[in-house]
C-alpha cells in the first residue's frame, strides 16, 4: 500500500502536482476498496468517515486530476454513472469486467485475451492501440446457480 502510494506520488510529482492530503486520502481509499468500481460519491462517502471536513466538489476534482494523470480509469458500466478503477500494477492493458444484469455485481477478467483481435484490428484498420475496455453484460455465476 505504502509503496504504491510512493510512485502515485511520484506520477502526480512528475506533472507538478503534490499529493496534497485530501488527494491522498482520496487515493488511499480507492486503493483500499479496489475491487469495488467506486463512483466519486462512493469515494465521498467512504472519505467523510475519515476526512468529515472534505467536499463532493473536492472528491470529484481530485478523481479527474488523477484520472488525467491515468493513475486510475474511468468506466461506464451502462447504468450511466462513472466509476473509477485501478488497473493492476505492471500491466500494459486494462481488464475487462463482467457486469451481472441481474444482481449488479462486477467481476474482473485480469487476464487479456484480446491479443489476436488487436493485431487483427491493428492491420485491417492500420489503426495502433494502446489500450481497450471490454465489458460483458450476462447474468454471473451466483445468479445462475439460484435458477
Ligand atoms: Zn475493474
Ligand atoms: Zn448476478
Amino acid at each position: 500500500m505504502e509503496e504504491r502510494i510512493e510512485r502515485i506520488k511520484q506520477q502526480l510529482y512528475a506533472h507538478n502536482y503534490k499529493l496534497t492530503p485530501q488527494r491522498e486520502a482520496t487515493v488511499r481509499v480507492i486503493l483500499e476498496n479496489e475491487e469495488d468500481h467506486l463512483s466519486a460519491e462512493d469515494v465521498y462517502l467512504l472519505l467523510k468517515e475519515k476526512s468529515p471536513e472534505i467536499g463532493l466538489a473536492t472528491v470529484y476534482r481530485t478523481l479527474e486530476l488523477l484520472h488525467e494523470l491515468k493513475v486510475i480509469h474511468k468506466i461506464n458500466f451502462g447504468d450511466g454513472v462513472a466509476r473509477y478503477d485501478l488497473n493492476a500494477e505492471g500491466a500494459d492493458r486494462f481488464h475487462h469486467h463482467l457486469v451481472c444484469v441481474q444482481c449488479g455485481t462486477v467481476d474482473e477478467i485480469l487476464e487479456d485475451l484480446l491479443g489476436d483481435v488487436e493485431k487483427k484490428v491493428e492491420k485491417t484498420f492500420n489503426f495502433k492501440i494502446n489500450d481497450h475496455r471490454l465489458v460483458f453484460h450476462g447474468i454471473c455465476y451466483r445468479c445462475k446457480d439460484e435458477e
